[in-house]
């Protein structure tokens, strides 16, 4: 049997197997055919082409005048001969000496170059007096400049946000084919956990690890079943897990660490889980175990409710974009400048409770005070996590630091 902490490795390592063994056994996902606007966080199993070209005619980007730009030098005057309002169709072509009005959105007629704003230009009467010259082309773009028809728009594995949505609709595609989210089964371990809606005993304590592992999974595009929770008893373990290994993924949380009582690598190895690590080089978080029993990726996440949130955003986020039919995310690590210093003591990376602050445009970070890893509280301040890398356990302030983002905040 595998010695805990046997297969101890860096995080990046770690992600790195998740993100490969889950395309390695993705198979053929299934589908669902959505309306748009219920489609927001699904990745497309279908490519989306262009009806038609875009934009479907010469576009004014402009409220101004449409002239022949030769004949709108700064000083000169055109006859304005109408006006040309979004949505308007224009038959006639524009004739030499005139002008028309026109609106931002609108078609510009044929013979006219370019779009005068109105903002440089008087007008009396039918009289347009323009007060600088124009280029051709300027404040148009021109009919099937942004995309040909029939043109690939969208491909399939494009995670569904604002933007890609809007392209959805842009060219009809009122309904469009995703893949299922993943079902992800969440169960909590542990003798002293009772349910959310129980009254504790004094050495009891509720479930809110079922809380935010079902809201992160919402939150990564997955479809969360929350088990509830078990004793840390072989035969209750056993049932609850069996239940979970229907889903795609099972996360436990609990009972992976060293203590007489952490069963939940036993007994999925009891069940046949085969793990590709059971320990990550991480504070908080060093027990996190990743297998894969039957056809179900099994995730076991320290207890600790920082540790639980810490892991799954490392972990299981690139298991639920892989398993959605997408790219798995990198992590969003950016650059900070520290504002209080740091001194961590174990060799291993540690994430840090923190505060990001921009003061103009540079990033400033502050640690926050915490009580270590159960300390929930102190993570609905923070909107991320300092990195420290295990080779830099004293780092100043002032000095640049990487910075891990909470997922849902930032
Ligand atoms: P464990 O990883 O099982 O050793 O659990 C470590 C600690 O995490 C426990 O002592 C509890 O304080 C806390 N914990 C475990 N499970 C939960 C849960 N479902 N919700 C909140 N806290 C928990
Ligand atoms: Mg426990």
């Amino acid at each position: 049997m595998l010695q805990f902490g046997a297969l101890m490795i860096p995080y990046e390592q770690a992600r790195q197997i998740v993100i490969e063994q889950a395309a390695a056994h993705r198979g053929g996902r299934p589908t669902v055919a959505l309306p748009l606007q219920e489609a927001l966080g699904y990745v497309l199993a279908q490519e989306i082409r262009t009806d038609r070209e875009y934009p479907p005619f010469d576009r004014s980007t402009r409220d101004g005048y449409a002239v022949h730009a030769a004949e709108a030098a700064a000083g000169s005057t055109l006859r304005c001969v109408g006006e040309i309002r979004a949505g308007d169709s224009v038959g006639e072509a524009l004739a030499a000496g005139d002008c028309v009005q026109i609106m931002t959105g609108a078609a510009v007629p044929a013979g006219a170059d370019a779009v005068v704003m109105i903002e440089f230009t008087r007008r009396e009467g039918e009289e347009v007096t323009f007060e600088r010259g124009t280029q051709p082309g300027q404040n148009i773009v021109a009919r099937g400049s942004e995309a040909r028809a029939g043109q690939l728009a969208l491909q399939a594995g494009f995670r569904l946000g604002f933007a890609e949505l809007a392209v959805a609709g842009q060219v009809g595609a009122a309904t469009v084919n995703c893949y299922r989210k993943p079902s992800v089964a969440i169960l909590s371990t542990g003798d002293e956990v009772v349910s959310i809606t129980e009254t504790p005993g004094p050495f009891h304590i509720r479930n809110s690890n079922s809380v935010s592992l079902g809201a992160q999974v919402r939150l990564a595009g997955g479809s969360p079943v929350v088990l509830g929770h078990t004793l840390d008893r072989v035969e209750d373990l056993s049932a609850k897990i069996e239940e979970g290994l229907r889903h795609d993924i099972l996360v436990l949380s609990g009972g992976v660490s060293m203590g007489k009582y952490d069963l939940v690598e036993s007994v999925l190895k009891g069940l046949g889980a085969a793990f590709y690590f059971d320990a990550v080089a991480i504070r908080p978080g060093k027990p996190a175990v990743f297998g894969r029993c039957g056809n179900t990726w099994v995730f076991g996440l320290p207890g600790n409710p920082v540790s639980t949130m810490v892991t799954f955003q490392l972990l299981v986020v690139p298991a639920i974009d892989v398993l959605s039919g997408s790219e798995a995310r990198p992590l969003p690590l950016l650059e900070a400048t520290l504002a209080t210093p740091i001194k961590e003591k174990a060799v291993l990376t540690h994430f840090v409770p923190a505060r990001l602050e921009w003061q103009g445009r540079i990033p400033r970070v502050t640690l926050l005070t915490w009580q270590g890893s159960g300390d929930i509280s102190a993570l609905t301040r923070a909107n991320c996590f300092v990195v420290v890398p295990a080779d830099r356990l004293d780092i100043a302030a002032r000095e640049k630091v990487s910075v891990l983002p909470r997922f849902d905040v930032l």
